[in-house]
């Protein structure tokens, strides 16, 4: 058995769905499951649409409930069998019944709780999964939905869900891998509920997450992770183009890249796959017959120092200072529960004599977080700021790295540095405007020469 994600774009047209269809269809023998993400930027619109009505605006609201209806069903008319018309009729009728009521209940008392957050984006991947099943029997093949929701089921922290492991592996053994023997299951991502049946959802991006999840939970053979670029690249394309695809890489350099902002992979993917020692394949489903990156478990040697950079924008440096955190201790740890309090991950930490530093992405409770800190320190806060990471298991025991790193990015200002405790990374914080030429003058410098075993 094999797992195979297709990403919002992969799925986002009749065309992509079409597409979809012939790269499982030539994969079929493999007893493929296939987790689909919603149709391509559904997500953002569902919550688009909630907020509208929570903020009174009903009617404009269900204007773009009825537009987004309409995109689904045109996409879907197209790859969907003569005698299958009716059931997409009566799934889109049901699924958009049940959103417009939705949308009724925030507007009513003007509010969007985690659990209705939950209830709303699910929607795109219950959609997509059900029209994709259609999509698959108009091309030929004997294919079976599961829901999600029965199956992957989580904690009750909504919007940010972690699966319950025991629980949800044997719900794949005793549900999804029976199915998968003979059938090719097709099923939503991102999505899971609780114990209690209620929906929830993995995080933004999650749907790889679930790939990786149910890929260990079936005890498949390899995860593929289908999307929109060649494989993992030496650099973020949406920053600097024109970087190299990555042949092979391990999961603790694709974990630390995923986590420092390469999109391609989402941060959690890898530690279902590392546990149960499943590789883990990016592919191009407009370009399938490229080979894409594997990720293993083993270290991959490499001629070059490192095997990419990854970036991250929306960063804000928090600086805290006090005189009292001189020679004192458990100050740390007083900063800490306040981030701890607020729910608020901390990425980045460098420390003086007296002054922390660290930073957030998440500023949602930034302003909650500066009045606490301020009754223990002084504290300072910078916004628009980017981390910059290179990765590679090299950065370790290769000397001079840094005045490399350095050098190359004269005349750009570094706000703060840290060298990862896995050795694997190496990061640093500059002004978001920066970004750009920061990245290309590093990409000049580490890849103007390619291991041509690594690098393609
Ligand atoms: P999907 O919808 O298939 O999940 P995503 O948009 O989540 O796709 O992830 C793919 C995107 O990740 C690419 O289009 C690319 O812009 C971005 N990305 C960021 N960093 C990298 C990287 N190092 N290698 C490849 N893609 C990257
Ligand atoms: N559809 C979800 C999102 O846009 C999950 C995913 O695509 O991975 O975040
Ligand atoms: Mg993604």
């Amino acid at each position: 058995m094999i797992v195979m994600k297709f990403g919002g774009s992969s799925v986002e047209s009749a065309t992509a769905i079409a597409r979809v269809a012939s790269i499982v269809k030539a994969r079929e023998d493999r007893r493929p499951v296939v987790v689909v993400s919603a149709m391509g930027k559904t997500t953002n619109r569902l919550l688009a649409i909630a907020k509208a009505a929570a903020e009174g605006e009903q009617g404009e609201a269900l204007r773009l409930l009825g537009e987004l209806k309409e995109y689904h069903r045109t996409e879907a008319l197209q790859i969907v069998r003569e005698q299958d018309r009716a059931e997409l009729a009566q799934l889109l009728d049901e699924h958009f019944t049940e959103l417009s009521l939705m949308v009724a209940e925030i507007a009513q008392v003007e509010e969007f709780s985690p659990r209705m957050v939950d209830a709303v984006s699910s929607m795109g991947e219950r959609l997509s999964s059900r029209i994709v099943t259609l999509g698959f029997r108009h091309a030929g093949m004997d294919t079976v939905h599961v829901d999600s929701r029965s199956v992957l089921i989580t904690d009750t922290r909504h919007t940010q869900a972690a699966p319950l492991f025991p629980r949800t592996y044997a719900r794949m053994q005793e549900v999804v891998a029976p199915l998968a023997a003979k059938q090719v299951v097709v099923m939503g991502g991102f999505i899971g509920s609780t114990q209690n049946g209620v929906t929830t959802t993995l995080g933004r991006g999650g749907s790889d997450y679930s790939a990786s999840i149910i890929g260990a939970g079936i005890g498949a053979e390899e995860i593929q992770i289908w999307t929109d670029v060649d494989g993992m690249l030496t650099c973020d394309p949406r920053i600097v183009p024109g970087g190299y695809r990555i042949k092979t890489i391990s999961f603790a350099e694709a974990a630390e890249l995923a986590y420092f902002g390469a999109k391609v992979l989402h941060p959690a993917t890898v530690l279902p796959a590392v546990e149960k020692n499943i590789p883990v394949l990016v592919l191009n489903s407009r370009n399938p017959e490229i080979s894409g990156t594997r990720i293993v478990k083993e270290t991959v040697p490499c001629r070059n120092v490192i095997k990419s950079i990854a970036c991250k924008t929306g960063i804000t440096v928090v600086k805290i200072q006090s005189l009292r955190m001189l020679m004192a201790h458990g100050f740390l740890h007083r900063i800490f529960e306040v981030f701890d309090r607020f729910h608020t991950p901390v990425d980045m930490v460098t420390t003086s004599e007296v002054s922390v530093s660290l930073t957030i992405d998440n500023d949602k409770n930034l302003d909650e977080i500066r009045d606490e800190l301020g009754r223990i320190a002084e504290v300072g806060v910078e916004t628009n700021r980017a981390i910059v990471c290179v990765v590679g298991e090299n950065v370790r025991g290769t000397p001079g790295i840094a005045a490399r790193i350095f050098r190359s990015l004269a005349g750009i200002n570094v706000l703060m540095v840290s060298q990862g405790a896995s050795q694997l990374n190496f990061s640093f914080v500059i002004d978001a405007t920066e970004l750009r030429p920061a990245v290309e003058s590093l990409h000049a410098e580490f890849f103007s020469t390619l291991d041509p075993e690594v690098f393609a």
